[in-house]
């Protein structure tokens, strides 16, 4: 039961909140990336550094001691898993080794109190502000072109695709399989999951294939969630050139069915449900990878890249304009596991990223936000050193190689430092976005993974945190401007 006093009081606050032209103090921050992006590591290391005050001297108001504390609270979805921060800092911190990547969507409420840094400000918010992180593939994202497309045109664009040279040899078993059956025969459970499981498996081998190919819908059938097994995910394109009526009971009408049946009920409640609702995106890429596979790869990066920007795209030519309600203003493209070279190469990794993001903004007629790129790591796994090689004093990176990593013919155990020359980025970017000049112009960069690194001091000495590179400025350009 509210009093009378608690009413004027609520009152108050709802004249005090628009004066101010104040905003809800809360904002949804989307973090995606494909699989292996390193997800699950950014958001550990964003939240723990916040709560244990972590060195971010670009993120202004930390930098300026306005944060009193941040805090993790319930979150506002119920219906949503919780991100298990917990359980990911535990393996990080504890047991030094990384914790489980993500697979499907989970949400975690961080509130940072904080103090304006205007008189204006002060007298009017309330000096906090809550940061919805969600969590999500994305593999998803790259589903929402099937909602604009019938099952025949998606029949259609999967042959297209998987007659491609890039691909043929991956796809031959699915091709064959789907080939060999006829769509008018009966509808035949079994035959339905055959397909689903081969086309499944060539889209996971172009993904786990060493050509770094970039994913190709449908998303759940590469990370099902907990939608594992579900009819609306047992089904493939068939390739057959299409021809007359689909007679009802045959197994195209059940294919059919059931891609209309992913689109209603797993693609659009996503889209509706969770990407409409943000306010903020940080996109991650593994540009090293793809630079080490080389230009291809390099230009199937730009290609997920792209698809996934478009999912921003607010106003006509989106297919989910009527479903909008808020938009997304910043989006940042961040290429992680900068700790694998040298800080001299930082800016030059950053470069080739905000080519990229460019790039794909451009193809992806993205307008309406601000679009940012950074190379930084969310866990910094490594230290800088130098090596005297003859005369010369060589930049190194020192860490822990994984158990099992080698390098030359040393085999690690997970428990030694070693030191290793990561190698250099061209400082000359053009030639790499130059998918036809396919002589490799990287100087391989030296990939070796690395264990999670020990703890280091905070900028007071109190508290143990997570050490990174540029996590702050990845922090300012997120959220620097709602707690100003
Ligand atoms: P997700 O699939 O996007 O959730 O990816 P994860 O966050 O699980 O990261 C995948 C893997 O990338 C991890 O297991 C680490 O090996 C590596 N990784 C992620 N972030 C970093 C980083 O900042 N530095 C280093 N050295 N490795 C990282």
């Amino acid at each position: 039961l509210t009093t009378y006093a608690d009413e004027a009081l609520i009152a108050l606050d709802t004249l005090a909140s628009r004066a101010a032209g104040f905003v809800a103090p809360n904002i949804r921050l989307g973090v995606t990336g494909l699989s292996r992006a390193g997800k699950t590591v950014f958001i550990s290391s964003l939240v723990h550094n916040l709560i244990h005050g972590g060195r971010l001297p670009l993120f202004e108001a930390q930098k300026t001691g306005r944060i009193a504390r941040a805090f993790l609270e319930e979150q506002p979805d119920d219906a949503v898993p919780r991100f298990q921060y917990e359980e990911h800092v535990d393996a990080l911190v504890t047991e030094r080794r990384w914790p489980e990547s993500t697979r499907a969507i989970s949400e975690l409420r961080l509130t940072i109190a904080y103090e304006s840094a205007s008189a204006w400000g002060r007298m009017f918010s309330r000096g906090q502000l809550s940061v919805d992180i969600v969590d999500y593939p994305g593999e998803w994202l790259l589903d929402l072109p099937l909602l604009g497309k019938s099952y025949a045109t998606f029949c259609r664009e999967s042959r297209e695709l998987a007659e491609l040279p890039a691909r043929a040899d991956l796809a031959a078993d699915w091709l064959a399989a789907a080939s060999a059956v006829d769509p008018e025969a009966d509808a035949d459970e079994m035959t339905a999951k055959a397909l689903a499981d081969r086309f499944a498996a060539y889209l996971r081998a172009c993904k786990e294939d060493s050509r770094a190919l970039s994913t190709l819908p449908p998303g759940r059938l590469l990370m099902p969630g907990d939608l594992d097994g579900s009819p609306a995910l047992t089904f493939a394109p068939l390739p057959q050139e299409k021809t007359g009526r689909t007679r009802p009971g045959s197994l195209y009408a059940m294919m059919e069915r059931r891609f209309e049946a992913y689109k209603t009920h797993v693609v659009k409640p996503f889209f509706r449900d969770h990407i409409t609702r943000l306010d903020r995106q940080i996109v991650l890429v593994d540009a090293l990878q793809a630079l080490n596979a080389g230009p291809a790869a390099l230009a199937d990066l730009e290609r997920a890249l792209t698809d996934i920007l478009s999912c921003f795209r607010p106003g006509r030519g989106n297919l989910l304009t009527d479903l909008v309600t808020r938009r997304i203003d910043r989006i940042l493209v961040a290429a992680t596991k900068a700790d694998h070279l040298h800080h001299e190469n930082h800016d030059r990794l950053q470069a080739i990223v905000r080519r990229l993001a460019d790039r794909a903004v451009a193809k992806a007629r993205l307008t309406g936000a601000q679009v940012d790129a950074v190379a930084m790591a969310a866990l910094r796994a490594t230290r800088e050193g130098t090596v005297r090689q003859g005369r010369e004093d060589l930049p190194v990176i020192i860490g822990t190689p994984l158990a099992g990593e080698t390098i030359g013919d040393e085999t690690f155990d997970g428990e030694t430092e070693t030191a290793v020359f990561p190698g250099d980025l061209p400082d000359n970017i053009g030639p790499l976005f130059d998918a036809a000049a396919d002589t490799a112009p990287v100087e391989t960069v030296r990939f070796v993974r690395f264990r999670p690194p020990r703890l280091e001091r905070s900028a007071d000495g109190l508290s143990l945190v997570l050490p990174h590179i540029r996590l702050d400025r990845a922090l300012q350009f997120l959220l620097g401007d709602r707690l100003a």
